[in-house]
């Protein structure tokens, strides 16, 4: 990325990171204000990695810190597409740049099942927050089946590279999942 506000806000981030030393609370009450002044503007984010894929979401590596600390990542909904139930295993933060999701949150319960605790809207310009600390399992999909969305999402670890979840919330069957990250298409439309 080559936006100067792109990377004044990795800078930023990783101050927030390294002088909060581990504590969550920490990076979050200073780490969400930061996103949130990002998303707020839409002048940054390289064409590239807004292109969405005609059959799933995309996840473009924005950024990734040489020591797996964090990594930003622009998550690209095309119409109606929708994640499936998922946990991250680390602390995120999601702001929305570009029109708007839906994210369903679900609460594991002894006997493993999953429990659906209710549904928010994230519009333009609003942060989210997910940690296993204070609930990590949810899906996230497009509130449009006619236009793009696209948000940034923050995360406490190198996230194509994390071992985590996804969950089948009917049948309570829990598949092991590494995301990775989704290739730049060769050519500009
Ligand atoms: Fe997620």
């Amino acid at each position: 990325m080559t936006s100067t506000r792109f990377n004044d806000f990795v800078d930023n981030l990783r101050q927030v990171i390294d002088e909060a030393d581990g504590n969550e609370q920490r990076i979050r009450t200073q780490a969400e204000p930061l996103l949130r002044d990002l998303v707020s503007h839409d002048d940054w984010l390289e064409e590239k990695y807004s292109i969405p894929h005609p059959d799933y979401y995309q996840q473009y590596c924005l950024y990734a810190c040489p020591k797996g600390k964090f990594s930003v990542v622009s998550f690209v909904w095309g119409p109606g597409q929708k994640t499936p139930v998922h946990d991250h295993t680390v602390w995120g933060i999601i702001g929305m740049l570009r029109g708007a999701e839906i994210g369903e949150r679900y609460v594991q319960q002894e006997d493993g099942s999953l429990r659906p605790e209710g549904s928010e809207e994230l519009r333009r310009g609003m942060t989210d927050y997910v940690s296993p600390s204070t609930g990590d399992i949810h899906r996230v999909s497009n509130a449009y089946d006619d236009r793009v969305s696209i948000s940034i999402h923050v995360y406490g670890a190198d996230i194509g590279k994390v071992k985590r979840h996804v969950y089948v919330p009917e049948t309570g069957e829990v598949k092991n999942f590494i995301s990775g990250y989704a290739q730049l298409p060769a050519t500009l439309p």
